[in-house]
This record gives C-alpha cells, sequence and structure tokens, in this order.
C-alpha cells in the first residue's frame, strides 16, 4: 500500500469498524476483476483498501474523506461488468455496497425501494413475492441494483418496456464531496428543472455514487409464453422479426441466436435445447392478460414465420421450460468465454441488422477468425464476440474490432448499446462523439467531481 492509502485506513476504520475496512489482498481478489474477457480485462492496482459501508451516511463520510485527501475511489457492484468499469486501476479505495441491500416494496403505487447493494436476483424475486414484475433480465442476476443503474444495463426484455433507465423513477446518491442528493421519487411524471437523475443513469460510477433508487414494477402478467422458430437462414429470421415489429404485437423479448451458439450453451449447462435445426433462429416473450390474447398474438407470429420458410416452432407455456430458455440463452456469453478475446456491443437501427451481420462474416471470412453474433434482434442491439484462433497472434482483434465499429457508424448506431465505455472503450468512445460532445461531458464530469476521485479512468482516458 503507498503511504496516502495507509494514512486513511485508521480513518475509515474510524468510520466503518475494524471489520468493514479490508486491506488483505487475497480477501478482495474478487473485487479487483469483473466478468471482461480475460485479454482485454485492465490490470488492476496493487495498492489498494476494499470498504463496506452499511449506510448512505457512512458512503458521505468516506467520499468527502477520500475527497478531501484526493484520493480514487472505484464504486463496485456486482462484478458482472464487461467492460472493466468495476475495475480498481489506480492507488485507492474499492467500494462495496453489499451490505446495503433493502428492498421495499410499494404496490399501491407499483414501486420498488431498492438499496444499491440488493442484487438483480433480489429485486425480481421481492417483486415476484409481492405478486409484481420487474420486466428487464440483463443476463447476470448477480449484477446489483447500483451497477444495473450505473450501466443502464439493457438485456433480453426490453423491446415492449424499454431498458433500465424507463424503470428508474428516483435516485438518492452523494456526491464526491460528501453531499446527498435525492432526486425523483414515486413518480411517473416530474419536469422539474433538469433530468439530473436521466444523467446519473449510465455515468459509469464517475459522477456520484447510488445508494437507493426508486424503480417502476409492474403487475404480474398472468399469461406468457416463449416461442422458439427455426428458420434456414439469418436472412428469413431477421425478416420474419421485422414484420413482427410492424405488426401490432409488441413482444417483451424478440432474441436472434445462431444454432451453433446457442447448442454450445446448452451443453455448457448440462441442458437439452428444445429446437434442434434451424441455423438461424428467432426467442420470442409474450405477455398477455388473457390465454386468448397470447393464443391470437401466437397464431399471427406463426402465419408471418410461415412466409420466411419457418421450421417446426416451439411453444413453451409452462413457467420452468421458459425460464430454462432464458437461462440458455443468457449463458451464451458464459460457454463462449474460455476461448473469447473481446465481446462487443453494438447497436445500429433496427432495419440495418442484416446488413451489419453481413459485414461481420465477411470480416470473420477475411481474418479467418470466428465471430459468434447473436442478440437483442428487437432492439437493434448485437453481440459479436472476438474469438481466439489457435496458432494465430491475437493482434488481429484491435483490427476486427475497428472495422465492425466503423461499419456500425456507418449504419447509424454506435459502439455500445447496454455495457458502456467502461476502461477499454475510453478511445474508441470519438468515433461516435464529437469534440464537442466531449468537452460537454468532461465539463460535467468536472461539475460532480472537481478533483477527479471518482471512478478516474472510466468513461475518458483524461479528463
Ligand atoms: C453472463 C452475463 C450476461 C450479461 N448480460 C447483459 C445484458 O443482457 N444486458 C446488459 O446490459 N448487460 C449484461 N451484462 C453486463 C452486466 O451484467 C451489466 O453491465 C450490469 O449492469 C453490471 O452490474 P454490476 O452490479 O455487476 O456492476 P459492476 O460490474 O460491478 O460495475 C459496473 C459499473 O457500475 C459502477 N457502479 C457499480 N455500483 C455503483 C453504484 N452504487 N454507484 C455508482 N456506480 C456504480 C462501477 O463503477 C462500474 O463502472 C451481462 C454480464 C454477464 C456476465
Amino acid at each position: 500500500m503507498n503511504s496516502s492509502l495507509n494514512s486513511i485506513v485508521g480513518r475509515l476504520i474510524e468510520i466503518l469498524g475494524k471489520e468493514w475496512v479490508i486491506t488483505d489482498r487475497e480477501m478482495m481478489e474478487s473485487y479487483l476483476r469483473d466478468e471482461t474477457p480475460e485479454p482485454m480485462r485492465p490490470k488492476p492496482t496493487s495498492a489498494a483498501v476494499l470498504v463496506k459501508p452499511s449506510s448512505t451516511k457512512e458512503v458521505s463520510q468516506i467520499l468527502k474523506l477520500s475527497d478531501e485527501m484526493r484520493i480514487p475511489v472505484f464504486p463496485v457492484g456486482g462484478r458482472t461488468g464487461l467492460v472493466g468499469g468495476s475495475i480498481p486501476t489506480k492507488p485507492g479505495i474499492i467500494l462495496s455496497l453489499e451490505r446495503m441491500k433493502k428492498i421495499s416494496i410499494d404496490r399501491d403505487n407499483l414501486m420498488a425501494v431498492a438499496e444499491a447493494g440488493s442484487t438483480l436476483g433480489d429485486l425480481i424475486k421481492a417483486s415476484e413475492d409481492a405478486g409484481l414484475f420487474f420486466p428487464p433480465h440483463p443476463g447476470d442476476e448477480g449484477a446489483q441494483i447500483g451497477g444495473l443503474i450505473a450501466t443502464n444495463a439493457g438485456g433480453v426484455r426490453a423491446v415492449k418496456y424499454g431498458v433500465i433507465r424507463s424503470y428508474v423513477k428516483g435516485i438518492e446518491a452523494v456526491l464526491p464531496s460528501g453531499e446527498i442528493i435525492t432526486l425523483g421519487g414515486k413518480l411517473l411524471k416530474n419536469n422539474t428543472g433538469y433530468d439530473l437523475m436521466q444523467l446519473i443513469i449510465g455515468s459509469e460510477g464517475t459522477l456520484c455514487v447510488v445508494t437507493k433508487v426508486v424503480i417502476k414494477l409492474h403487475p404480474k402478467s398472468p399469461f406468457t409464453a416463449t416461442l422458439i422458430l427455426p428458420f434456414p437462414n439469418r436472412s428469413e429470421a431477421l425478416k420474419c422479426a421485422k414484420k413482427i415489429l410492424l405488426s401490432d404485437i409488441v413482444p417483451l423479448a424478440l432474441e436472434y441466436v445462431g444454432l451453433k451458439e446457442i447448442l454450445m450453451a446448452a451443453e455448457h449447462l448440462n441442458e437439452e435445447w428444445p429446437v434442434q435445426f434451424g441455423n438461424a433462429q428467432l426467442i420470442i416473450t409474450l405477455t398477455g392478460t388473457s390465454e386468448d390474447e397470447l393464443l391470437s398474438a401466437c397464431e399471427k407470429i406463426s402465419r408471418i414465420s410461415e412466409e420466411h420458410n419457418v421450421g417446426e416452432t416451439v411453444l413453451a407455456e409452462r413457467k420452468e421450460e421458459q425460464e430454462k430458455i432464458l437461462r440458455v440463452r443468457s449463458n451464451i456469453y458464459t460457454s463462449l468465454k474460455p476461448r473469447m478475446v473481446d465481446i462487443l456491443d453494438v447497436t445500429v437501427p433496427p432495419s440495418n441488422l442484416d446488413a451489419l451481420m453481413g459485414f461481420v462474416d465477411e470480416v470473420s471470412r477475411r481474418y479467418g477468425v470466428y465471430l459468434p453474433v447473436y442478440g437483442h434482434a428487437g432492439d437493434g442491439n448485437l453481440h459479436i464476440h472476438i474469438m481466439q484462433e489457435e496458432g494465430k497472434e491475437m493482434d488481429y482483434a484491435e483490427k476486427v474490432k475497428r472495422e465492425v465499429y466503423e461499419a456500425c457508424v456507418r449504419f447509424g448506431g454506435v459502439i455500445t448499446g447496454e455495457h458502456g465505455i467502461g476502461k477499454i472503450r475510453t478511445e474508441d468512445i470519438r468515433l461516435v462523439l464529437g469534440k464537442k460532445e466531449l468537452e460537454l461531458m468532461k465539463e460535467i464530469k468536472k461539475l460532480f467531481d472537481p478533483n477527479n476521485i471518482l471512478n478516474p479512468g472510466a468513461v475518458f482516458s483524461k479528463i
């Protein structure tokens, strides 16, 4: 540990008690990495202190002290991020809110109030226990509410009601100065001044530490169904997806997967994937207030998909079967991870998905590398994986990434739809944002965090 860190430890112990100030490297090992593929993951600092406050007041005291001593603070959530956002890359304090995990449900207002350290899994369960529904499902249920807000997570169930941003109605947060701010509340309409709450959502731990969140819930849809539609090729699958979105059906989720990758994920989990044919598949989740409504939507989808040479469709009505399908889909990433160099998370206008995927195929042939692609077809958001090729130097990864990003921008898209910039896309951000846009963002950062103590190195490489 360096000397300024040494000198803060005693004061942190005064605030939190000895048990919650951890200096032992072994005990903080899992806080020094996230789920970013290893070849891309930033190297953590060798000097860090891990703290675990139990209240907003303690968070405030920690930040005030760190700001005074100019010591960097790295807020961490569940460490499921894919762009190294939470990794402490400079000597400093790792701030985990894992002890702050209270959730209360307000059925009358259809809202949850969750402390930032509660997990996605906790929120889904608490909502279900109260007979309500939290629709989004960004993959890993170990992600924490603070992390979901800080990354504005998306996931497979964003087509009908939107990404995390659409659910957040109130935020309590602590500024680097230690001041506590409260924005919004259990409100569905709020036009009081600039929307600072929306600015904080997606700010990747660089502006403030989120401590508590008010989240909109939905009544539980009594009827849900998941369809798996197998197509002979991608083009038919994507044309069909486009027509479904043009019809009056609004699916909760509309996913595109390749047969090879979904079978790998099923095998990885020791599960049987229900459809073993059809190179390109759509997974569609529907919700409805009556069985008739759901059946009518299924019939419409069936008619549309027949125009695109769909194979025999599977309809999962039982909750367990639907959960299995979601689990397998969510694990494509984990099954590919051991041989993965990078995971790209680009978004284009949905009508350009086919063209972008065609371009990725062409890049894959040209470089002779496997680039599996799947993703949220309903949102135009794709995950493109750059895989390791045996006997090949990995320097192709940067070139492949660059070509895909440039194509994506040409198609009217952006380099990230979900994962954010973190600490590994800080150079790529310029492909999307101009000089003025970046200047404005940096000025905002300075206003919130004049001493640049909060998550330095994330979003911008230099302030
Ligand atoms: C298998 C798998 C599937 C995934 N699927 C999806 C998906 O479908 N959609 C999607 O969007 N993402 C997905 N992800 C990525 C990841 O789960 C999300 O980015 C998630 O929101 C990160 O939450 P976390 O709590 O793990 O945050 P962390 O990884 O711990 O941190 C992420 C960022 O949030 C900041 N942060 C954390 N807590 C706070 C706080 N309290 N206040 C301020 N800043 C904070 C950190 O500093 C960091 O910059 C997936 C990841 C995995 C491993």
